[in-house]
């Protein structure tokens, strides 16, 4: 065994929406070596996994490789005595039919160190995100969480039904979807009434929940084989019907519907968190990739001629970044910004110079280039502007800045690039249908998408973030559904939220 012995972490990684890992789970995620992860496990929480980072999945069922439990334990403990850090993430509790005694039986016997993380397992997520409660004053004062599925290796249940049909309080049965009409049938014959309540959750905690009310006689009819796929918990008792009928989780007003962000991945993340406590799927494929130049010294000459200009002008939150970063990283002091003015088309534009403690002197009220042209116009004669753009882009600053007698010079700070390929899972559910919306927040996305996608464009609806965006996507042969009436991504929310409102 080499010096440094490796170490093995069981983590529960929750039970579907990533937000519900621990932070201990964050924590010792950032440092592993390797993750052996379940199928059950969302792929959003590996994203804390380092990019270096061996990433196995041990299986999903009916597509490609299944691992056997021994080699799960063969993988693990070779991981950890080649020295790694491994990461052995289970959706939902480690402990709760996850198989977390047989891995630690056999991470003992191979003298591997280990620790144990919980998670929050479905029972509670599916309580929580239907706001059925587990346990009630009134009806429930116990719970029990029952394997609808035992070993396979196990020739008889071990579970009594006559006991079970008598238990004085919530049942939660997993993995209990294909053998309902079996279990359901048990409770019956053994008293259980057929008027007890019953919700089915499936997928509790993502954005695609969904929750069917029955009763118990009902079961073998609502579950009968092919009504229904896993994964789904089953709660069976009176604390069904002591919930409220509409639950926070599904009433949130994007809740059910999947948008695509188009966004440079790095400036979505804003969208993305807005669109999830919307209730909605945030699909991300971006349409144009944001680099720095290839080469620096036109941005280096312009830096050391600034005190030339009266005015620097923003025309997007890159612009800011890319032109700021470099001045700081070839002289790290924010006073070569010297006397200049500064002006920004919007607010994240704003935003992004707050970033570096700086105000702008002007921003127009509507966020788009001829308006903030029209605002620096009347005092431009003589005066000299620096404008800070993309590679590629519209040319009306500029030129409505000369034209007021302005003394322009341009200078591409980062370039804006398409992306030429769209993930084949994105296609797919674009191609189905499966895609409510796609945002579409630059004109330079909006010529991009029409590559991109062509006539798949037709199968969703369309929100344009301002009327100019609008306008490259209507003159391809795409209108879109709305248009924002304020130019931001706030403002294209508000427009979406508007029409699923009305329809
Ligand atoms: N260790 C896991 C359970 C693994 S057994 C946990 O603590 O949650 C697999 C079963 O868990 C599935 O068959 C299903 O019954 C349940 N399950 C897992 N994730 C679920 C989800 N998001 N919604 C509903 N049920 C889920």
């Amino acid at each position: 065994m080499p010096s440094d012995p490796g170490k093995v972490v069981l983590v529960g990684a929750g039970p579907g929406d990533p937000s519900l890992l621990t932070l201990r789970g964050q924590q010792l995620l950032q440092k592993a070596d390797v993750v052996l992860y379940d199928y059950l496990v969302n792929e959003l929480v590996l994203s804390h996994a380092p990019p270096t980072a061996e990433l196995v999945c041990l299986g999903r069922h009916g597509t490609g490789r299944m691992f056997s439990q021994s080699e799960v334990n063969e993988q693990m403990i070779a991981a950890a005595h080649s020295g790694k850090f491994v990461v052995r993430l289970k959706g939902g509790d480690p402990s709760v039919f996850g198989r977390v005694a047989e891995e630690t039986a056999a991470l003992e016997a191979a003298h591997v160190q280990y620790e144990v993380v919980p998670g929050v397992t479905a029972a509670l997520a599916a309580s929580s995100y239907t706001g059925i409660p587990l346990t009630h004053r009134d009806f429930a004062s116990c719970v029990a969480f029952i394997a609808g599925q035992e070993s396979r290796e196990k020739d008889e249940s071990s579970l009594d039904f006559e006991y079970l049909a008598k238990f004085p309080g919530t049942l939660v049965i997993y993995m209990g979807v294909t053998t309902a009409p079996a279990w359901a049938t048990r409770l019956l014959r053994h008293g259980k009434p057929a008027s007890t309540p019953v919700a089915i959750v499936r997928h509790g905690s993502l954005a695609q929940q969904q929750v069917v009310r029955t009763t118990l006689g009902d079961v073998p009819k609502v579950l009968a084989p092919g009504k229904m796929r896993p994964p789904a918990v089953i709660l069976v008792g009176e604390v069904v019907d002591s919930s409220p009928a509409v639950d926070w989780f599904t009433s949130r007003p994007l809740f059910g519907r999947t948008l695509m962000v188009t966004r440079p991945e790095y400036q979505a993340d804003d969208l993305i968190d807005r669109l999830a406590e919307l209730g909605a799927r945030a699909l991300v494929q971006p349409a144009i990739r944001i680099a720095p130049v290839d080469d620096f010294s036109n941005i280096d000459a312009s830096i050391a001629r600034l005190p030339q200009f009266e005015w620097l002008v923003f025309s997007s939150a890159n612009g800011v970044s890319h032109f700021l970063d470099r001045l700081l990283s070839t002289s790290n002091d924010l006073r070569r910004l010297g006397s200049c003015r500064i002006a920004a088309i919007g607010p994240a534009t704003i935003a992004a110079l707050d970033q570096y403690h700086l105000c702008a002197d002007v921003m127009p009220d509507e966020y788009r280039a001829e308006a903030l042209a029209a605002k620096l116009a009347p005092d431009a004669a003589g005066k000299r502007f620096l404008l800070l753009r993309a590679s590629r882009g519209r040319e009306v600053l500029g030129e409505a800045l000369t034209a007021a007698g302005g003394k322009v010079e341009q200078l591409a700070v980062y370039q804006s690039n398409d992306v030429e390929q769209a993930d084949p899972e994105v296609v797919d559910l674009l191609q189905t249908g499966s895609v409510d919306w796609i945002t579409v927040t630059s004109s330079a996305i909006a010529r991009s998408l029409v590559l991109l996608f062509g006539d798949q464009l037709h199968q969703t609806k369309l929100a344009a973030i301002s009327p100019l965006t609008a306008s490259v996507l209507s003159e391809a042969g795409y209108s879109p559904t709305v248009v924002a009436t304020e130019y931001t991504t706030r403002g294209l929310l508000e427009a979406v939220l508007d029409s699923e409102q009305k329809a």
